[in-house]
This record gives C-alpha cells, structure tokens and sequence, in this order.
C-alpha cells in the first residue's frame, strides 16, 4: 500500500549507468501511480497536482478502515511498539482504535484522523461504529489465522530503487519477511474484495504492482523473493505466485516502457482521458468531461438494460 513520497534521500541500491542528466526531470514514482497512468493518464495528471487532490480526493469510509487496519498491523509486528509478549488480539484492537483515533503510537496523525472520518462519516455515528466493527472482525480473522510470532524485516516501509536514469521507483511495502533460508516473502494486505477467480489466474501475468514490490525488493535486499502475495485480510485468502527471473525481467522492461511513455506526456503536458467503468468512483469525475459524458451514456444505457423480474 503506498501512501505518499517521504522526505529524505533516495536509496540508490540497484542503480546502474551513468549518474542522472539534468536535460530532463527526474521522477519518482509508484506502483499505484503507474496502475492509475494505464487506467487513465488524465486521472494521473490530475492526481499528481497537490490542488486538485486536497480539493477532490475525500476519504471514505473504505480508505478509513483499509489505513487504520495497516496502520494497526504496523505497530503490531513493531517490536519497539509491541514486544513479543505483548502480541495479543486486545492489543491489536486496542492499535486499530488508537490508529483510527489518531492517539497513542498514532496522535501524529490526529488532525488529519480527524478530517479523514469528518470526510468519511460526517456526523453518523452508526456507520462509523459499522467500520470500526467490521476493522475488529478483520483483525480477529488476522490473529486467528495467521503466524502472529513472526517477526518481519520490514513492516510498512518505504522502499526505493533507481530504475532508469531519470525514474526512482518506490513503494511503501506492507510486510517482507526473511525465511530460514534467507529468501524473502513480499506481502500487500488488502481489505477490499479479492478478484474473481479468472483475473487470480491472470495476477502473475498481468500485475504490476506486486510484480514491482518483488522486483523493488530483490534489488534493494539483494536476495531472491520466495514469493509476493497479496492477503485479503477480508476472506483469509492470499493471492500470489513465485516471482522468477523471467517474471522480474519482464516487469522491469513493462516498468521501462511505461515510466518513459509517462515521461513523454509530462514533457508535453499531454495526458489523455480514457473513460472506463470505473469513471463512477473517480475522484476527478467532477471536472472530468469526458468521464462525465461516459458516465452519463452509461447510467442512461443501464436504464433500458435492466430486467426487472416483476
Ligand atoms: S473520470 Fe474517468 S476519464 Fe476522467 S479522469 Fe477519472 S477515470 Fe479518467
């Protein structure tokens, strides 16, 4: 899950060639973001300008639990914050309230905790009690059935690697673990819905974003990854493949590819719309005209298509 470029110098680890030109700027960049470039470059620009963002991007309830319940899981595998002893179910509640309260481990997040439920449920009070319940049941599903003694590398990390002489990739890794025999797992937690069983076929293929964690993460540790999954937290379910050579070798050129296509469009300012059925949940709609005059084809169609069976 990556939530924000931090401040800081960049980790160079994996970079290779000469040092950076200044004839073009250089980037930094996630998963995620290139994810939203190849659903729709004009949802990318639009959510790379700090403007538009504080003034579309809400929170809801979704983005409340999904944070909160990483954020708990964070200081739960944290030894400084919860030691070994301490790693019991009533602590992981207690993190997962403090973390949506903006307190304890969490109080440097209390105004913007603070905005983001204001944002989320405004004043009703049932619903949020309906999230947070449904946060708790995530965990209790969390403590019951996974390995809860380990202890991970990293836990909700930042990670960057050079990838090309002008682009630095990085993502905020929610869990990596080392096994016995020095490889590494790669884990995204996830707290949304877990895809179909036709597109859990086509993950190892199709993915980009675990595919660029296990790439990030076989650079920067220098160590073979044994496996990258994604856990949804929601259905006990993990979703994953081993990533090989050949697996890496490809993300990295897809990853080449599309960060250079991304570097064009930012040179001449040309992101086009590309209207898709997720228009609906896009932040942007507003001020999208494109994606309004889809949307609005859309929802007219759906009237004459529904059968209704009375
Ligand atoms: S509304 Fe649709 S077309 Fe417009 S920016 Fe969002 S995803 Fe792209």
């Amino acid at each position: 899950m990556d939530g924000g470029y931090p401040a800081g110098g960049t980790d160079t680890a994996g970079a290779s060639g000469p040092p950076a030109r200044y004839d073009r700027p250089a980037m930094k960049i996630f998963p995620t973001q290139i994810e939203t470039y190849l659903n729709c470059p004009r949802k990318y620009q639009y959510s790379r300008d700090p403007d538009l963002r504080r003034k579309y991007m809400k929170s809801s309830p979704h983005l409340v639990l999904g944070n909160a319940v990483h954020d708990a899981l964070q200081a739960f595998f944290d030894l400084a914050t919860t030691p070994l002893g301490e790693r019991t179910y009533e602590k992981l509640c207690a993190l997962l309230r403090d973390a949506w309260a903006g307190r304890g481990a969490f109080r440097r997040n209390a105004w913007k905790q603070k905005q983001a439920r204001e944002e989320a449920f405004g004043e009703d009070r049932e619903a949020e009690k309906a999230w947070g319940q449904k946060g708790l049941n995530i965990l209790y599903r969390f403590f019951q059935t996974q390995d809860t003694s380990v202890v991970p590398l990293t836990a909700e990390q930042f990670h960057e690697m050079r990838l090309t002489e002008h682009v630095t990739l990085g993502g905020k890794i929610d869990r990596i673990d080392r096994l016995e025999d020095g490889r590494l797992v790669v884990i995204d937690y996830k707290t949304g819905k877990p895809p179909s069983e036709r597109d859990r076929a086509r993950i190892a293929d199709e993915d980009l974003q675990l595919a660029a964690y296990a790439l990030l993460v076989t650079r920067k540790f220098r160590g073979e990854v044994a496996r990258c999954s994604y856990l949804y937290l929601n259905d006990e379910l993990e979703v994953g493949y081993a990533p090989d050579e050949r697996i890496l070798a490809r993300t990295e050129e897809r990853l080449n590819e599309v960060c250079g296509r991304i570097l064009s469009a930012t040179e001449s300012e040309t992101f086009e719309p590309t209207p898709n059925p997720l228009c609906g949940w896009c932040d942007f709609l507003p001020i999208c005209e494109a994606g309004s005059a889809y949307q609005r084809e859309r929802e007219a169609g759906s009237g004459e298509q529904v059968d209704l069976p009375f």
